[in-house]
Parts: C-alpha cells; sequence; structure tokens
C-alpha cells in the first residue's frame, strides 16, 4: 500500500511551522516522506495520489490517561458490579468512538481485571477497531485507598513489589499508583496522601527493572512530592503542583500529565442517573479546576515536561466525547498556544507513552496515524473536532465519522 496525500496543510507534531502545501508520502503503514509538495522526492512521483486540498492534516492524537471500560456515563463503584461480557462490549464500542475523534493511541490507567488488556489484543489482531494502547492493568492502592474497587490494593514495600510484578506478567506498560484520594471514591480527601514513598518506590523499581514505567495519581502537593521522590516517571493529574515539586520535577524530568476536562463536566450533557454524583462533586471540580489551572500555568513558567490525558470514564461526568478536543480547548483557555496544545497531544505524549520512536510525529519512519481536518486548528482550537478521516498504521479506519 503506497499512497501521497497532496494539496493540505501539514503540522507534523514537532512544533515546526505548517507547512502550507504539503505531501505526505505514506509506504507500507509508515510515513516514507513528509514536506513541502516542490520538494516531493522522485520515488514518490509516480505514486496514487489522495487530494486533501483545503484540509488539514495532524499526527494521530494521544490521550496518556483514560478508562477505556468505563463509560463515563455511570460511577465505576455501580459499573463493576455488571456483568463482565457487558463491560467488555460496551469498551468495544468506546474504543471505536475514540478512534472516530482523531486518537490513534490511548494510555489506559485504570481497567476492569484486564479486560483492557484483552480489548488491545482483539484491537491489535485486527478483530475490533480501536486505537493503540498501552496499558496498566490493576491500579496500585493502599487498602481502601483510592479506586480500591478496581484495584489490586497493597500495603508495604514487599507487597507492592509484588502488586507490580503481577502486573507486569499480565502484560502492563505502566504501573499505576494512588499517592493521594480521589474524587472518583466517595468519602475521600483529594489533599491525603496514601501511598508511602517507600511503598511506591518498591512499585517503581521493579517496574524499571522491566522496562516499564511508572505513573501516579496526585492530587494534594504532599502526594506529588512522595511519588517524586519515589521515581515516578509522571504525575497524573497533579493538580496542586507548588514552586518545590515544579523544580523537583524539572530537575528529575518527571512528566506532568493535567486532565482538565474531567473537572469540567459539560453541563448541558449530564445524566439523570448522575445528578446526584454532579451534585457531590462539583464543589471539589470547581477547587480542582482553579488548582489545574495554576498548575498548568506554573509548569509552562518552570518547564516541565507536559503531556495531556482525558481521565474521560473516570466519574460518571467523563463520557468518551471529544477527549483531547476537549484537552486542548481547555489548554489554550489556560493561555497555552495552538501549536503548543498540539504537541502536547502528540508528540510529548507520545514521550509519556515511551512510544516517540514509532508515534507522536508525521516525520519518515514513524507509523502513518495521522488525521484529515476539515479546517485549520491553529486558526481555532476546536477545529479538532471537524475530522474529515483518521489513518492509523497508514489504513483509512475512519471516513466522515464512519468508522471503517
Ligand atoms: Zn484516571
Amino acid at each position: 500500500m503506497e499512497y501521497v496525500v497532496t494539496g493540505a496543510r501539514l503540522i507534523d507534531g514537532t512544533g515546526a511551522a505548517a507547512i502550507t502545501d504539503a505531501a505526505l508520502h505514506v509506504r507500507d503503514g509508515k510515513i516514507a516522506w513528509a514536506g513541502a509538495a516542490s520538494a516531493l522526492p522522485d520515488d514518490a512521483k509516480g505514486v496514487q495520489k489522495i487530494d486533501a486540498a483545503g484540509k488539514t492534516i495532524i499526527p494521530g492524537l494521544i490521550d496518556a490517561h483514560l478508562h477505556i471500560c468505563w463509560n463515563g456515563r455511570e460511577s465505576v463503584l455501580e459499573l463493576v458490579k455488571r456483568e463482565r461480557d457487558l463491560i467488555v462490549l460496551e469498551s468495544v464500542n468506546i474504543a471505536k468512538r475514540i478512534l472516530a475523534t482523531g486518537t490513534t493511541t490511548v494510555r489506559d490507567v485504570g481497567g476492569h481485571n484486564y479486560v483492557e488488556m484483552h480489548l488491545r489484543q482483539a484491537i491489535n489482531a485486527g478483530h475490533v477497531p480501536g486505537p493503540r494502547m498501552r496499558v496498566s492493568g490493576k491500579v496500585l492502592c493502599m487498602t481502601g485507598g483510592h479506586g480500591y474497587f478496581i484495584a489490586r490494593e497493597a500495603d508495604g514495600p514487599d507487597e507492592m513489589r509484588k502488586a507490580a510484578r503481577e502486573q507486569i506478567k499480565m502484560g502492563a506498560d505502566t504501573i499505576k499508583m494512588m499517592a493521594t484520594g480521589g474524587a472518583a471514591t466517595p468519602g475521600q480527601d483529594v489533599m491525603a496522601s496514601q501511598l508511602t514513598v517507600e511503598e511506591m518506590k518498591a512499585a517503581v523499581d521493579a517496574a524499571h527493572a522491566m522496562g516499564r514505567t511508572a505513573a501516579a495519581h496526585c492530587h494534594g502537593t504532599g502526594g506529588i512530592k512522595n511519588s517524586i521522590l519515589a521515581g515516578m516517571d509522571s504525575i497524573e493529574h497533579g493538580t496542586f503542583l507548588d514552586e518545590e515539586t515544579a523544580d523537583m520535577m524539572v530537575e528529575r524530568g518527571t512528566a506532568f500529565v493535567p486532565t482538565i476536562g474531567v473537572a469540567n463536566p459539560d453541563l448541558n450533557d449530564i445524566p439523570d442517573n448522575a445528578q446526584s454524583e454532579l451534585k457531590r462533586l462539583q464543589p471539589i471540580l470547581a477547587n480542582v479546576n482553579v488548582a489545574m489551572r495554576k498548575s498548568v500555568e506554573l509548569a509552562r513558567r518552570k518547564g516541565v515536561f507536559i503531556g495531556s490525558g482525558s481521565d474521560a470514564g473516570g466519574n460518571p461526568l467523563s463520557p468518551h466525547k471529544y477527549n483531547m478536543a476537549r484537552e486542548m480547548e481547555f489548554l489554550v483557555e489556560f493561555g497555552v498556544p495552538e501549536m503548543e496544545a498540539l504537541v502536547i497531544a502528540t508528540r510529548n505524549n507520545a514521550k509519556v507513552l515511551r512510544w516517540d520512536k514509532e508515534l507522536g510525529t508525521l516525520e519518515a519512519g514513524k507509523f502513518a496515524d495521522f488525521v484529515i481536518l476539515d479546517a485549520n486548528p491553529l486558526e481555532n482550537i476546536s477545529n479538532v473536532r471537524k475530522v474529515s478521516s483518521v489513518y492509523k498504521g497508514g489504513q483509512k479506519v475512519v471516513d466522515q465519522g464512519i468508522v471503517l
């Protein structure tokens, strides 16, 4: 399979200026060449052309933090009681919808009894359409800790080491740990630290020894600090980041993965069954949102490496709907330029997932994962919602909103 997409504006995800009249040469699922049409190499000249005049090409979006087994319409506490088959079938549908919005890669950081790993297998085998996946398996939390209803509970360094190794044995790419309380677990304080430095360090070391990464759910500053000291690769949410922790992250190269959309539910789209949960969560989320904005501003000022995740599925107010478009819209609202928001959602997230050798930018040698948009996202970031088609590994997988 070989073709050249012509006539479009190209944003390659590296942060380089857009090329107005570009050509993208795809061969055997990979990018053979990308650049200005006027410089198209000779070997691409006789190849089949796909006309994309007036459109914009961006790299496939990457969501560094979501929950593909959970629909974001009902509380996970309720969903865990559901028949496993039903959760499997719904996650297949969620995977399809994620792809339709131009997200070609995701990292799941808390699934359901390894359903997400089997979903990944099914996607990779071509049984069902869906994004490329990195997975954490079960989250690790202290006994009764945040998300205990989907977690492998563990106390003490020895148990944490074993719990991490269990996830790796099942196929985990990253180990997800709960360093503070969370909003989705009723009765918890998001500021309170949970797993200790010693506990997390044991699991982080086990992950690193096996070539895996470690990611920590953190809201309160104490938990952020504990996670950095434990050697974590990424701080998820990172709500109450402060000067000291931001400096520590820069020094150690710890990535920051804010999740803004989940703290900003679309109030016109709350299912009836979630109204009581909305009442319970609204004051917590409002507080989180104000702090998140400050953290993003602080992280950019300090030069912390920034990724981005939607946390879709995490609570009944976070459906899988234009997940990464929403994140980028909020980033721009927080003062991030459009180009930088796109780089965060593509190149930076590929780095967070340790997949940047093959994904994240439209450069020769990488997978041909790209989205053709009907309008220019540099003019208005919401134009990332105007998906014309999506390609994964050079194959068209979405056409005019229809998953093929
Ligand atoms: Zn989450």
